[in-house]
């Protein structure tokens, strides 16, 4: 038996037969973990209010039998001010849902949890809280391996600054050239000084990354782009795009859905 302490930011919780509760966290020293809570629905007293979604904790863990169970868990962060903001809750919301679907479990891995924990504290309190997001998932893509090597074509090598406009396609990680670009197959174009700056992202400690600004007219395609990068590797919807779609109704980041060749198409028609 195996017993351990760990910070964690609750990622989902669920009602596990009659008096328990099934809990994801993102955890600082194993990655994504899935627990018990045993009587937590039961006893309000023992876990009270600390299994929402975004909160960080402290968590205390025995392992038994293979299953992991919940001991204490103390809430360290409600992130109250963000909760009370709609628009920055489901950017927080969103960032989770990537977690959860893509950190894998049991797997030590710190650097997601500090950047999922930093991008909880910068929604709180700043003021382009769609620009945080933007900056989170990009380092999240840069730190799970999944950004491709951004220094020219991956077909023709044609090298970065031979070209000014440049077409990636988030989803299976290519970057090419305008003569190796072809309109149906996901890619967004960017141009060559916001390409440079995600690959700056690669050089510079997490504190710094909040410093860089993408110019605004890049920041939908990007987030269009590492959204269609989700659908495409988990096959899923991330459910708090729908709240997203409410708040801004017509600015066609969130709408697009799994496989949807057509939606990709109409986008890049009113990019490029
Ligand atoms: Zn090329």
């Amino acid at each position: 038996m195996k017993r351990f302490e760990t910070d964690a930011i609750v990622l989902s919780s669920c009602d596990h037969g009659e008096s328990d509760r099934l809990v994801s966290f993102h955890s600082a020293d194993f990655g994504r973990l899935r627990g018990l809570a045993k009587g937590a629905r039961r006893s309000k007293k023992r876990f009270a209010n600390v299994f929402e979604p975004c909160s960080l904790v402290r968590l205390e863990c025995r392992e038994k039998n293979s299953y992991l169970w919940i001991e204490a868990c103390k809430l360290v962060e409600p992130y109250l001010p963000m909760r009370a903001d709609i628009e920055k809750w489901a950017y927080a919301a969103l960032f989770s849902e990537i977690v959860l679907a893509m950190v894998p479990e049991g797997e030590p891995h710190p650097a997601p949890f500090f950047l999922h924990k930093e991008t909880l504290d910068r929604l709180e309190r700043d003021k382009d809280p769609q620009h945080v997001l933007l900056l989170a998932l990009l380092r999240f893509q840069l730190l799970m391996g999944y950004m491709p090597a951004l220094d020219g074509c991956a077909i023709c090598r044609r090298s970065l600054k031979t070209a000014q406009k440049w077409f990636l396609q988030p989803a299976q990680g290519k970057l090419v050239c305008i003569d190796h670009f072809s309109r149906d197959s996901g890619y967004i174009a960017l141009d060559i000084g916001t390409l440079a700056l995600i690959d700056y992202m690669r050089k510079i400690p997490l504190e710094k990354t909040w410093r860089l600004q993408m110019r605004r007219e890049m920041r939908a395609p990007l987030l269009t782009g590492i959204l269609d990068w989700f659908r495409y590797h988990t096959r899923k919807e991330i459910q708090s795009v729908k709240v997203l779609e409410q708040i801004f109704p017509s600015c066609g980041i969130w709408s697009s859905k799994v496989d949807g060749a057509a939606g990709r198409r109409r986008r890049l028609q009113t990019q490029c």
